[in-house]
């Protein structure tokens, strides 16, 4: 049970944060025991150096992403420093034809603090057969089977878009899975963009552009996931074109998930995007209630849990379209109820998810906050995501961060992306900056409130 809980609080923290940070702190990080009569979770580390740093820098994440996992308020999180010695094994690929990415010092780092454990493409419950089709994605999904049966010669490249949590990954995986069971010897890479900017840039300060350029003409079958997080990035795009050129004219395919269309990326040059576009993009939508009680009861069934009917509707009625918090849903029910000794009802399914989700009732979009924000402060959004950090600019920035964080229901780093492509740690800085600052000055905590009043009106 704790470990389901603290899976899902991966996925959490790799919304917020982003992979590498899991990656490299979390993954090292087991959950101990949850001590419910006193409010105390207990966390294990393999060393103080992790230990401390992971206090130190992810603290508040924790307390507040655990405690909405555990349903209490302001939990006290402890964390601990394992004496046990730490099994020192560097994780390799989980099969020989799958190219795991080199990974950067840092995560090479965590691999070896962390118990055994693949990540990435290794994830094996990401398949067809897990996937519950239903209007939502039924295109997708067909494009995708299409793909995986015919590679390099259906839809190449093909686009998958869709917001958050809808299955984009999922899709990918099954891809690969699919196509290596069907030829053993292809040489299959999933990426995320992320990763791939990373080791582009290890690539870059080690001189070996011309090798990272090789190993990525060389695949069968490429799967870059989260595209949109290209935007911007100019060299990345550049290396980028050349292997999509080289790819695509030896017929390799290339699969892309996006949670933004082509047209819309930032940033993108302009030959780059047509590229994108060449083949089939697919959307998926949100999954209507019918395909969302669907997927809980595969979920349960798959853990051999049973969920009654009525619990299943409510879930699937209370989480309004993230596949991911679906499933998050579900797992707090099951595990409020597994650790209170309560039976799975309606009643206690209300308890569990009414809180944890009353922050996120009414969502509203950037651009609103950005629309309410220019009544009260000179800046345009250009001016916002600048690099300008003049004192006053700088301060409206923090704001802007403070206010999307809050009502959106957006990441940290969803937002720093926004903001002009700032890491997610300026933005978890600006909103504990603010935060203190609207409880020191009246005024300003007002001024703060009315501003939120208005996006939430909008
Ligand atoms: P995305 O990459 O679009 O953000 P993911 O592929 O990570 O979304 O999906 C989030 C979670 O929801 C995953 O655990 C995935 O298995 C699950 N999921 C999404 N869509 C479906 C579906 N149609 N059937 C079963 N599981 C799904
Ligand atoms: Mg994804």
């Amino acid at each position: 049970m704790l470990t389901g809980i603290w899976e899902e609080f991966l996925t959490i923290a790799r919304e917020e944060a982003g992979s590498r940070v899991v990656e490299t702190w979390f993954k090292a990080v087991t959950l101990q025991r949850w001590d419910a009569l006193n409010k105390i979770i207990y966390l294990q580390a393999p060393n103080h150096f992790v230990c401390d740093w992971v206090q130190s820098t992810y603290g508040i994440l924790l307390q507040e992403q655990l405690g909405r996992l555990f349903n209490v308020v302001k939990p006290k999180v402890v964390i601990t420093s394992s004496t046990q010695k730490v099994e020192q094994h560097v994780v390799t690929s989980v099969s020989s034809t799958i190219v795991q990415a080199p990974v950067s010092l840092e995560t090479m780092h965590s691999h070896k603090l962390a118990p055994q454990k693949q990540t990435g493409f290794g994830n094996k419950n990401y398949r067809f057969s897990t996937f519950v089709v239903g209007p939502s994605n039924a295109l997708a999904y067909a494009a995708a089977q299409a793909v995986a049966q015919n590679p390099g010669y259906v839809y190449n490249p093909l686009f998958l878009f869709g917001g958050s949590g809808l299955g984009k990954t999922h899709l990918l995986h099954a891809i690969g899975h699919e196509i290596q069971t069907n030829a053993p010897k292809a040489i299959i890479l999933y990426q995320s963009i992320d990763r791939f900017v990373t080791e582009f840039i290890s690539a870059i300060r080690f001189d070996r552009v011309h090798k990272f350029r090789e190993k990525y003409k060389s695949v069968d079958l490429l799967l870059l996931d989260d595209i949109q997080f290209i935007a911007n990035k100019e060299q990345t795009q550049e290396v980028f074109f050349h292997i999509f050129n080289t790819l695509y004219e030896t017929k390799k395919q290339i699969v892309f998930s996006s949670d933004t269309f082509p047209e819309n990326i930032q940033g993108l040059a302009e030959r780059l995007r047509s590229r994108l576009s060449w083949g089939l993009v697919a959307d998926i939508y949100a999954p209507s209630l019918e395909t969302k009680i669907a997927i809980i009861k595969k979920k349960a069934d798959y853990n051999a849990e049973y969920v009654p009917d009525e619990v299943a509707s409510f879930i699937a009625s209370y989480v309004v379209s993230n596949v991911r918090e679906l499933e998050g849903a579900l797992i707090r029910v099951m595990a409020f109820s597994a650790l209170t000794s309560q039976p799975v009802t309606v009643e206690l399914a209300k308890k569990v998810l009414m809180r944890s989700t009353e922050s996120h009732s009414h969502l509203v979009d950037f651009d609103s906050v950005i629309r309410c924000l220019s009544k009260h402060y000179p800046y345009s959004l250009e001016e916002l995501r600048s690099k300008n950090r003049g004192k006053d600019l700088a301060n409206v920035r923090q704001i802007a961060m403070f206010l999307m964080k809050k009502v959106t229901g957006k990441s940290l780093r969803d937002v720093g992306h926004f903001l002009g492509g700032r890491d997610h740690s300026t933005v978890m800085h600006a909103v504990g900056c603010i935060e203190r600052r609207a409880l020191a000055d009246h005024a300003f905590g007002e001024l703060l409130r009315r501003i939120e009043q208005d996006v939430m009106r909008s």
